[in-house]
């Protein structure tokens, strides 16, 4: 660690912290230059809305005796958020659903605070490290997260609950979303590590004999990185399977093509990790489906930002609103 790292920031240098809540660690860093420096995590606890409170707090107060204080702080959530409130309207995997985020966390640490959904902060991570104005971000994980980055800020829609991408329906009769969703056929629901893993499952009992009728004999079901391992290993039906997933990821890219015009899809999450087994497929797909016109000006790329993506949004998020209440109050 060099001394100029150590040292604290310059007076005339606002200082942004960003912080992602997910489901297995909270990490914040301060932003500077649209990079991380000296990432803080802590195991997320899970255990009440107060707890994990304290965690946040904590992680942050980390950074903030390290470096100083912010000038505002960005926190993204895996959860439905009211944007200008800063609550959590609704929130399935971290218990925050009701609480007043921005308030809260705004009292106990000093500073402006900002909440975002963690979909939105990693589209603007991505369309910063791109250099990207019109950007949209998918997310492959457990499910299918999504990001709009329209004229280089963050489309959330009316209120904060919108840009929900992953509920974007692409099979009319698909199977049921395996999120917190009434609807069917959607994104996530054809697209997600649980779809995989669903579909997996089930042509293992419909070939009991094969290697994934094996796995389901055993265990119950596949899971999505025994797809991916067999997949690995050359067996048919796996490949079939991861195959049949790039295109359906094809139908949802030519959706957001069409519908945006970005200058840029980026495919990102745990899932991409796997991107030799369908991201060809899904883009050959999309570049059939979506407007020839849109496709000439569009890349459909891998999300450059890794594991970092949510913290990094989120001090970028914390820099803008900054940003612009400075214009406002000159204004
Ligand atoms: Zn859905």
């Amino acid at each position: 660690m060099g001394t100029a790292e150590a040292a604290p920031a310059a007076l005339e240098e606002p200082l942004f912290i960003g912080v992602d809540v997910g489901g297995t660690k909270v990490a914040a860093s301060v932003i500077g230059g649209g990079r991380a420096q000296q990432v803080v995590e802590h195991p997320t606890d899970l255990e009440s809305g107060a707890r994990l409170l304290d965690g946040i707090e904590a992680c942050v107060r980390e950074v903030m005796s390290r470096k100083g204080a912010p000038a505002a702080i960005g926190v993204g959530v895996p959860s439905q958020v009211e944007f200008s409130t800063g609550r959590v309207l609704a929130s399935v995997n971290i218990p925050l659903e009701g609480v007043p985020l921005r308030e809260e966390l705004g009292q106990r640490l000093g500073a402006p605070v900002h909440v975002d959904n963690d979909g939105n902060c990693a589209a603007l991570a991505e369309a910063h490290a791109v250099g990207a104005r019109h950007l949209v971000m998918l997310t492959l994980g457990t499910g299918v997260g999504g990001g709009l980055v329209l004229d280089g800020s963050i489309y959330r829609g009316a209120s904060g609950l919108g840009a929900e991408l992953g509920h974007l329906v692409i099979e009319i009769d698909g199977p049921e979303c395996p999120g917190n969703c009434p609807n069917r056929g959607c994104i996530e629901a054809l697209c997600s590590g649980l779809a995989l893993e669903r579909d997996a499952s089930e042509l293992g009992r419909a070939r009991p004999g094969s290697p994934l009728g094996r796995l389901v004999a055993e265990h119950g079901r596949v899971k999505g990185r025994d797809t991916v391992r067999l997949a690995r290993a050359g067996d048919a039906d796996a490949l079939a399977l991861l195959d049949e997933f790039g295109r359906r990821l094809g139908v949802a890219i030519a959706v957001v093509l069409n519908a945006f015009e970005p200058e840029r899809v980026a495919i990102g999450g745990g899932l991409s990790g796997h991107a030799d087994l369908f991201f060809q497929t899904a883009r050959r797909e999309a570049t059939a489906r979506a407007l020839p016109m849109i496709v000439a000006r569009s890349q459909v790329e891998l999300a450059l930002t890794g594991a970092a993506a949510g913290v990094i949004g989120a001090g970028l998020l914390a820099a803008q609103e900054h940003a612009a209440n400075v214009a406002g109050v000159a204004a």
